[in-house]
């Protein structure tokens, strides 16, 4: 990824993550999803009383892509307090779309570039379609 491209994404993210929702945490996350139609989707961690309603910035970001008619992923940058890396179903979740997306990790409060990686890299041996068959997409 070209670094305009990185810092344009580390960017977006920086500004969702100013809207996260999150009171119980005080751990606000900031997501950017480019899709192959160059459009950028934004995304930040709702969080809920029930705790388990909450939903990542991740899946927010992806989810506001797809309903938007964009599926083709090719880069996400989160940024949070440390640079957190994406939790476990959201790795998944990300990966139906693009296996080999790449995901950018930024400290919020240093604002570096961060630890850059791929989805390939951070959830190898992921359960996928080929358990189930092709899923039918519309
Ligand atoms: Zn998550």
């Amino acid at each position: 990824m070209s670094e305009p491209t990185r810092d344009e994404l580390i960017h977006a993210a920086l500004d969702a993550q100013q809207r996260a929702y999150a009171p119980y945490s005080n751990f606000p996350v900031g997501a950017a999803i480019r899709a192959a139609s160059g459009k950028i989707y934004l995304g930040a961690n709702v969080e809920n009383a029930s705790y388990s309603l909450t939903i990542c910035a991740e899946r927010v970001a992806a989810s506001a892509a797809v309903t938007a008619g964009d599926r083709d992923f090719t880069a996400i940058a989160i940024v949070s307090r440390g640079g957190a890396s994406p939790c476990g179903a959201c790795r998944q979740f990300l990966a139906e779309f693009n296996p080999k997306l790449r995901v950018v990790m930024v400290d919020s409060e240093h604002r570096d570039h961060g630890f850059q990686s791929t989805l390939d890299a951070l959830l190898p041996n992921r359960f996928d379609a080929s358990k189930v068959g092709t899923p039918k997409r519309p």
